[in-house]
């Protein structure tokens, strides 16, 4: 299972502007499941059917075949083979939705719809009984309300925006006459799930609620990750022996300038990624972190005399080219077992300075491990007399869940990681 927000409220509260941005910025699905009641109510009603008529709407329903359809990312709803995206949004066709999804026949018809939205992607859903009905197991729910006025307030608005002309009163009337269909019909009635965080977006911006549900979502899904601590203690000790030795060497041979050290999170373990100059590499990074990591390291360098000295350091090979699973599970060990994993995607150092193409083995790990990702950027200068110069910059933390894939396909795990090879990419001076 991908990983399901649940968002459901009464109309007005503003979900499906909040429920867009907040899947934007998560980049997952957004399913507007609103829409798919309205599209049956919308064939109703062109048919002249009392719309609160289970024995009129029911006979239509073998007859609507609905499709969700992602163009740039918006929602579109298909209902057999003609967009009605639009057409569902006039006026008359929102009271005929609340009265068809009163009808158990109709809600029944619209469930398997939804949850294979939810099995295929990551999604924010929003909706009336997503977290109560449609998916008991989300990882979270959210019950967005705000007050009938400032609802209707919203409402006049959009429609002004579109040119629909209804008044304040009118709007008003008609949210409470759908709060109080949708709250009290015997089928899946709007209601809080036991386990949703109540959110009142009354007194929020737009962007005050999106922050708002990013907060909820970021605290629940880190609540539900892993929690691995930190490597052993013993070897923390002499790790910051360690750290100081290499400084010093470090110091002797090349110039390092650090930029953004307090993205470093505290504690815990995370993967590190980042791009490739010099064998340097690893021991520049390394010295600033405040845990111990493990480093996947190409095949080839345990063949000398180092490799040794490299397995103290626990580092361990990887075959490249070849989706090398042991070493991948080797690297999910270490952050189980509370180490940090530091990873070049790129699988080898640049030659040109460019950064290369990531391989998708970080990803891999980052979904499998539920592991969060701090990306670094490493820019390499010569100085006049010739010595290396690099700039290590630490971006932003990258939550796993932005990086979750729900089937281990190469085309989700190469999304994933272009996502840790952009931020990678903002890092390092061109
Ligand atoms: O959210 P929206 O206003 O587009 O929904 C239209 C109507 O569809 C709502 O008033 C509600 O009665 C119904 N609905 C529902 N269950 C959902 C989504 C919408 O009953 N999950």
């Amino acid at each position: 299972m991908g990983i399901n927000i649940a968002l459901d409220g009464p109309s007005g509260a503003g979900k499906s502007t909040i429920a867009k941005e907040v899947a934007k910025n998560l980049g997952y699905v957004y399913v507007d499941t609103g829409a798919l009641y309205r599209s049956i109510g919308l064939y109703a009603y062109r048919l002249g059917k009392k719309t609160n008529e289970a024995s009129e709407v029911v006979p239509l329903l073998p007859d609507i075949k609905l499709e969700l359809k992602y163009v740039d990312g918006t929602q579109r709803v298909i209902m057999n083979g003609e967009d009605v995206s639009e057409a569902i949004r006039a006026p008359e066709i929102a009271m005929a939705a609340s009265n068809v999804s009163a009808i158990p026949e109709v809600r029944e018809f619209l469930l398997s719809l939804q949850r294979t939205m939810a099995e295929k992607h990551n999604i924010v859903m929003d909706g009336r009984d997503i977290g109560t009905v449609i998916l008991p197991n989300a990882q979270v729910k959210i019950f967005m309300t705000a007050s009938a006025e400032e609802r209707a307030n919203r409402r006049l608005k959009e429609h002004l925006a579109k040119g629909q002309n209804i008044s304040y009163e009118e709007i008003l009337k008609e949210i409470n006459e759908r709060d109080y269909n949708d709250s009290h019909r015997a089928a899946s009635p709007l209601k809080k799930a036991d386990d949703a965080v109540e959110l009142d977006t009354s007194d929020l911006d737009i962007n005050g609620a999106v922050s708002a549900v990013l907060e909820i979502i970021d605290r629940k899904l880190n609540s539900l990750r892993p929690q691995r601590g930190m490597a052993p203690a013993v070897n923390r000790f002499f790790f910051t022996f360690v750290r100081w030795i290499a400084l010093g060497l470090l110091r002797i041979v090349m110039k390092v300038r650090y930029e953004d050290l307090s993205n470093i999170p505290k504690s815990g373990s995370y993967i590190i990624a980042a791009n490739h100059h010099t064998v340097l590499d690893p021991v520049a990074i390394g010295v600033k972190m405040n845990n111990i990591s493990a480093y996947m390291a190409k095949e080839d360098i345990f063949e000398h005399k180092i490799a040794h000295a490299l397995k103290i350091f626990h580092a361990f090979p990887v075959k490249r080219g070849k989706g090398d699973r042991s070493a991948l599970n080797t690297g999910i060990e270490y952050l189980n077992r509370g180490y940090n994993l530091t990873i070049f995607p790129e699988g080898t150092r640049s030659k040109d300075g460019k950064i290369g193409s990531f391989k998708s083995g970080v990803s891999f790990i980052a979904s499998e491990a539920d592991a969060d990702v701090l990306p670094i950027g490493i820019t390499r200068r010569k100085t006049r007399l010739g010595r290396t110069f690099l700039t290590v910059r630490v971006g932003k933390l990258i939550p796993y869940y932005k990086l979750k894939v729900n089937s281990l396909s190469s085309s989700e795990l190469r999304h994933s990681r272009d996502i840790i090879l952009n931020e990678v990419k903002g890092l390092v001076d061109e």
